[in-house]
């Protein structure tokens, strides 16, 4: 896939990089005889829907130095990462930064945390518990300067996930299927409650399916107001 990688993202994989994705992909389908951790086991859709897809979304960190304005490694979150997506490609291609893999569900967690050193990863932390918890705790709110959210919820549930989460000038990147600008002008509303404005939104191709892809960049211009994120449970029941 060294071409693939090359011409849609202009960045390809070392050989290091190489054996832990394939090394994860092996250990994902050893975890999912025992935990139902992803319908997604076939090589190339592994790569597509796991791999590319959740690389694209942080495309403009790939290559570079990867610090943020202060010039100390970006911090990054995944919030509801699941079996590690976005969390674990983007930890393993983007090794000078710190990511934080957070998800609700105490069996993938600690799944994952058998997995990290399998890997060879000492670039990531994993919090087990609900975000709207996790996001009014002073340890963790306004922590990061990158807070990425894929296949969580709505997105203005996601939005109000992940914007409590980060430091002001920070962005949330939250990765969709399909996208309308109804449902831009919908959520422009809601991120301005939570201190945050849409910067852009990208769509795009996967490269082997050529399925629409969308990706949106939020970013955090003010404090978010301490009520959000809302109690367990209302964020995704009574999205803003
Ligand atoms: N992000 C992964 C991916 O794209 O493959 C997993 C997506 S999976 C459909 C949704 C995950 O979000 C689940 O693992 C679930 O436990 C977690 N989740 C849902 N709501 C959550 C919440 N309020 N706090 C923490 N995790 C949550």
């Amino acid at each position: 896939m060294a071409d693939i990688w090359q011409q849609t993202l202009n960045w390809q994989p070392n050989s290091q990089q190489q054996s832990q994705f394939q090394h994860l992909y092996e250990l994902i389908l050893q975890g999912n005889q025992k935990l139902n951790l992803t319908r997604i086991t076939e090589p190339e859709e592994f790569w597509e829907k796991h791999l590319w897809d959740s690389l694209r979304g942080v495309a403009q960190l790939l290559g570079d130095s990867s610090q943020s304005p202060n010039g100390k490694k970006i911090s990054l979150i995944d919030i509801g990462t699941g079996a590690g997506f976005p969390g674990i490609p983007v930890a393993i291609a983007v090794r000078e930064s710190t990511i934080t893999l957070l998800d609700s569900t105490q069996k993938k967690m600690q799944f994952i945390q058998q997995i990290l050193p399998e890997l060879g990863l000492n670039n990531v932390t994993t919090i087990t518990g609900r975000v709207e918890e996790i996001g009014q705790n002073h340890k963790y709110r306004e922590q990061y300067d990158v807070a990425l959210i894929r296949a969580v919820g709505n997105a203005s549930a996601c939005a109000e996930y992940a914007l409590p989460l980060i430091e002001k000038g920070g962005l949330a990147i939250i990765y969709r299927g399909n996208w309308s600008t109804d449902e831009t002008t919908a959520l422009a509303s809601a991120v301005k409650q939570l201190g945050g404005v849409i910067e852009h939104i990208e769509q795009f191709t996967t490269p082997l399916t050529h399925s629409i892809r969308h990706c949106l960049y939020l970013k955090k211009v003010a404090n978010t107001p301490v009520k959000f994120p809302r109690a367990v449970g209302i964020p995704s029941h009574k999205p803003l």
